[in-house]
């Protein structure tokens, strides 16, 4: 099968439970959700004219809408050329693809797949991908987050700025009819103080956990 590719990057995982392990960043082009604080509105569309060569997305660091049509052997072939073992499959929203091909094939080449979804699309994986739901409620895009993708969470990560943001959260807790074992993480938008004053509040009174985006406050990719 093959997927757009917006970019391949090896850095660290700056959020949630896998924070701190070094990580192949896959970023998928196209997303139709529609967050309005999103911080990669140039993947959202999949345009001819931005199509490129393999070699134009692999460690670039510009915020480019440009995409390279790659087949699972030819992202096989490009994550042996690192060094870490965990690959993030992220977006964009990945899961407007299916990606069982791509996880297995690296489960086969001995790598951990992550996968960061909005939950808002089917989750076509490997059984043994961590997956991780980041609910996108209420956006322009109108796209509900399904029942399927919670249940399927190893990790909820929330982006909360205000109250209303966590009673919609305890609103998808419900939602979920899984006994699962998930972790729920609360990350401030943007670094705001309160933002962070009121995701530290609150993961204290749910013993949840804590995500502040370390790659932003390192000034990493
Ligand atoms: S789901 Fe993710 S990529 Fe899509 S608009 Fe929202 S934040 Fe951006």
């Amino acid at each position: 099968m093959n997927y757009p590719v917006n970019e391949i990057f090896e850095t660290i995982q700056g959020e949630g439970c896998m924070t701190g392990v070094p990580s192949i960043f896959i970023r998928l082009q196209g997303c139709p959700v529609g967050c309005s604080w999103c911080d990669t509105k140039h993947t959202w569309t999949v345009e001819d004219q931005h199509k490129v060569d393999a070699s134009q997305v692999i460690d670039v660091s510009n915020e480019s809408n440009n995409w390279a049509e790659l087949s699972s052997e030819k992202i096989i072939e490009i994550v042996k050329q690192y060094q870490a073992k965990h690959i993030v499959i992220t977006g964009g929203e990945p899961c407007l693809y299916d990606l069982t091909e791509l996880t297995t094939q690296l489960d086969g080449i001995g790598c951990s797949t992550q996968i960061e979804t909005s939950g808002t699309f089917e989750i076509k994986t490997y059984d043994k991908t961590y997956v991780t739901v980041s609910p996108k409620v209420g956006m322009k895009g109108g796209y509900q987050v399904l029942t399927s993708a919670l249940n399927r969470a190893d990790e909820i990560k929330h982006p909360i700025a205000t109250e209303q943001h966590i009673d919609d959260l305890k609103a998808l807790l419900l939602q979920r009819n899984s006994d699962k074992v998930m972790t729920v993480c609360l990350q401030p938008i943007s670094q705001k103080k309160r933002a962070t004053e009121l995701a530290i509040e609150t993961c204290i009174a749910n013993n949840w956990r804590l995500s502040v985006q370390v790659h932003k406050y390192l000034s990493i990719d």
